[in-house]
Order: C-alpha cells, then structure tokens, then sequence
C-alpha cells in the first residue's frame, strides 16, 4: 500500500527548539497517520515533553510549525489546539483534586461543546443525566467503576492517569497525545493501562505516545521515531527500530537509566 493512501493528522515540519544554548529538538521532522499509534522514544532529557508541549501549544518553537488536519496549529492556545481536537494526557496529571472521579470526567464534557466552561456549565444543565451516563461508560473503560463517588486527590498515582484518560476519552479526541502513561505505575497498574490504549486502538483513535520505557510501545506501536538529544536518530517499525544499533548505542550511552 502506497503512504499517500493515508491521512496525515499531525505534521511536525522543521521543528527547532533552543533554551538559551541548549537545542532541545534539532530538524524535527515527523508524520502521525490516521487511526495509527505512533511511538516516540529515547533517553530521558532526549527532548520528547519539549515537543509534546510544541504540540500542545505550551511551548512555541524556535522555528518550523506542526500542521493538525491540515491546519497550521503553531502559534494557537492550548484551549484552542484543545477544542480543535486535540486532547493530552501529561506526565503529571492535571486533575481537579476536590472533585469526584465522575464530576472530574464530566467536566470536559460540559466544557467541549463551546468553550467557556461556566457558560456553557449552564447552557448543558439539561443534558446532565446525558453527561452523566456516557462519563460513566468512560469510567468503566478505565476500571474505575468503583471509585466513582471518591475524591480524585486521593486517588493512588496510577488511579490519576487512568482518570486522566478518561477525561480525554469523553473529549472524543481526533489525536491522543500521551505522554510516559506508565510513569510511577507498578507493573499491574502498567498492564492494565496498556490493555487499554490497546482497546482504544482497536476503535482507531490516531495516538502519539511519548515513552521512555521501550518495552511499553513495543507492544502497542504501529511506528516508532527514536529521539536522541533533540534529533530523530531512527524510525520505523517496531522490529526495524528494535534492530537498529543507533538505538541501542542511544540507550545504552545514556547516563540516567
Ligand atoms: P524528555 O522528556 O525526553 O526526558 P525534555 O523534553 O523534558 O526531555 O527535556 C529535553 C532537554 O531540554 C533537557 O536537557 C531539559 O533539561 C531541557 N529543557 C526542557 N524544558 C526546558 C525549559 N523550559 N527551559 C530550559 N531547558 C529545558
Ligand atoms: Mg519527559
């Protein structure tokens, strides 16, 4: 099958990225199509949060732009890369602490349909029980049926990333961006999750996913970009990434783990 079959949903074209000296991400090319899961790895401080939150609109790169479905999104507030259809799961989660584990997931839905979460709060009153029921279906793709009622800041560090993800999940996102989504979790809590970022996949949700455990895409990725202090050093499948010594003279160079 020939790539220009496929849909592009995310374009990272040129990127450079400088703190002060330091060149975070160097020729950033890179191409997510659509319905696919598209791994991107390396050392840590390789530079794969720096061009997530290019992604997101948190950081504006130095240079070169991302292009989602067509539309140049450089430039654009994290809402607004957010209400286009782009949702994120970040390395720290972003939860509201005081709030159930339902009223934090059917919060977005409330705010996605315009915007202006108080406005808006008010204008979806009526649909409430609508709300209610598909959060509820969300949570119980995550697991967390029995948690529903319990106040997500006390929820275990595992408990808080799936809940973020059912977030995302009721957002009905175009692309899925994740990043180390078993980070901190044990092995059970890692599992489990991978079990469902696979279920998701097989709904053909378009998925980036940033990791710093190889083994972790390696059973989910569809194609893999090996980051390496800031440049994209290999790229492909996983069998193709998996035999590439570049990568594993990147991994095994690195001093932290
Ligand atoms: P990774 O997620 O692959 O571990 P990061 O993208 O977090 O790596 O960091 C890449 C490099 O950029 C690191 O050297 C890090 O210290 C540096 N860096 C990241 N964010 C900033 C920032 N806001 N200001 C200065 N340096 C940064
Ligand atoms: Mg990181």
């Amino acid at each position: 099958m020939s790539t220009s079959d496929h849909n592009i949903v995310l374009h990272v074209a040129d990127v450079h990225m400088r703190f002060g000296g330091l060149h975070a991400l160097a020729d950033i090319d890179l191409e997510v199509e659509e319905g696919k899961t598209h791994a991107i790895i390396g050392p840590n401080g390789a530079g794969k949060s720096t061009l997530l939150n290019v992604c997101v609109g948190r950081l504006a790169p130095t240079s070169g732009a991302v292009v989602f479905d067509g539309q140049i999104i450089t430039g654009m507030k994290p809402h607004e890369i957010n209400q286009a259809g782009v949702a994120r799961v970040f390395q720290t989660p972003e939860i509201f602490p005081d709030l159930s584990v339902l009223d934090n997931v059917m919060a977005p839905a409330f705010a996605r349909r315009d915007g202006a979460f108080k406005l808006n709060f008010l204008g979806n009153m009526h649909r409430e029980a609508e709300i209610r029921e598909e959060a509820e279906h969300f949570i119980n793709d995550v697991g967390m049926t029995a948690e529903l009622d319990t106040h997500a800041g006390a929820l275990s560090r595992g408990d808080k990333r799936r809940l973020e993800l059912a977030m995302c999940l009721i957002q009905h996102p175009r692309l899925l961006l994740l990043d180390e989504p078993t980070a901190g979790m044990s092995r059970h809590d890692t599992n489990t999750t991978i079990e469902l970022l696979r279920k998701i996949k097989e709904r053909g949700m378009t998925k980036v996913i940033i990791e710093h455990d190889m083994h972790v895409v390696f059973s989910l990725a569809d194609k893999i970009s090996v980051l390496a202090q800031g440049r994209i050093i290999a790229e492909g499948t996983p069998d193709e990434v998996r035999a590439n010594p570049k990568v594993k003279e990147a991994y095994l160079g690195s001093t932290q783990e």
